[in-house]
């Protein structure tokens, strides 16, 4: 059989899903950029990881470039949502006409608990994913000062230490992933200081609380996201380690691949537009329909970064 064959009886649809707040603003900022400058319009990294928001936007005139040293003098540039290192930012200023950060207010938490907490003494474990833009940022907030881990293994690599230890987080790991290596840090320094609030987003365990529920309802889930999209590689692995044995992550609805059958789960990363669900579900075609399967409400809103603000009050 293939998606749309008439063997997947129903699918239930993960609440919430697919954009948070902080992409919501992001990508919003983004468009009020490019509604008032002439175009191109530079944005350092894509807005948020998804590969169809930023064709829309690249058809509309926006340029990303991964380095701000390519944009030319007087421009205007956006920074994306995941969060750009300080000497980013600074240059950014130096080389545009006018310059938006759209980074999420959850990353800036994080970027000031590295910031308080080295100007403090602190020596900071990190638990981020390698190479990822949100973890890159953060740690040039106190590169000196921080200690990257993702493992346990890592931890236990970890040089010991007679400063005070700190233990902050990337916004979107996988709860499981970062209990494991959070229980592991407090072993090897009991005295270890965290947030009040872990810095897993809300947007991040709503979404992986859903999908915890759906691994063990559905005979198969369906994750709607991108490859470079830190909370969507999160729900895919959850489901897995949820028991699920049929999950697949895809970009858009050509991706689905033949043979789903019976409860297929559906959900999305938090970049991931709802267009794209809509077009999975269509191409699924479950004989009984769609059943909503709720957790919570989200109801967070994230205003857009004050200079927008400015140029809104301008244009309208
Ligand atoms: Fe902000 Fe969380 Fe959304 Fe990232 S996933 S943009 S931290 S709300």
């Amino acid at each position: 059989a293939s998606p749309g064959s008439g063997a997947v009886q129903q699918v239930l649809l993960a609440e919430p899903r697919g954009f948070c707040a902080g992409v919501e603003m992001a990508i919003k900022a983004l468009a009020w950029m490019v509604r008032a400058f002439p175009t191109p319009v530079y944005c350092y990294h894509e807005i948020v990881h998804n590969k169809l928001v930023v064709r829309r936007f690249e058809d509309q005139g926006v340029i990303f470039v991964d380095d701000i040293s390519e944009v030319p003098v007087g421009s205007p540039i956006m920074l994306s949502a995941h969060g750009s290192a300080p000497e980013v930012v600074e240059a950014a200023r130096a080389r545009g006409s006018y310059v938006v950060d759209s980074v999420c207010p959850l990353v800036t938490k994080v970027h000031h608990e590295v910031k308080v907490r080295a100007g403090k003494g602190f020596r900071i474990v990190y638990v981020g994913h390698n190479g990822h833009e949100e973890a890159v940022g953060t740690m040039a907030v106190a590169p000196d000062a921080i200690d990257r881990v993702e493992s346990v293994d890592e931890v236990d690599a970890l040089p010991d230490t007679d400063q005070p230890v700190a233990l902050l987080a990337q916004t979107t790991l996988s709860h499981r992933d970062w209990e494991g290596v959070a229980v592991r840090v407090k072993e090897r320094f009991p005295e270890v200081w965290t947030p009040g609030r872990s810095d897993l987003c809300f947007a991040t365990t709503n979404r992986q609380a859903a999908i915890e529920q759906l691994a063990h309802r559905c005979d198969a889930i369906v994750v709607i996201g991108s490859a470079n999209s830190s909370n969507t590689v999160a729900l895919e692995k959850l489901a897995r380690a949820e028991g699920c044995e049929v999950v697949h992550r895809v970009n858009s609805a050509a991706e689905l691949p033949a043979g789903l059958s019976g409860v297929v789960g559906v959900t999305a990363g938090a970049s991931a537009p709802e267009e794209l669900v809509e077009e999975v579900i269509e191409r699924l075609a479950p004989s009984q329909g769609v059943e909503l399967l709720v957790v919570t409400d989200e109801d967070e809103y994230f205003p857009p970064p004050r200079n927008i603000r400015e140029l809104q009050a301008a244009i309208e």
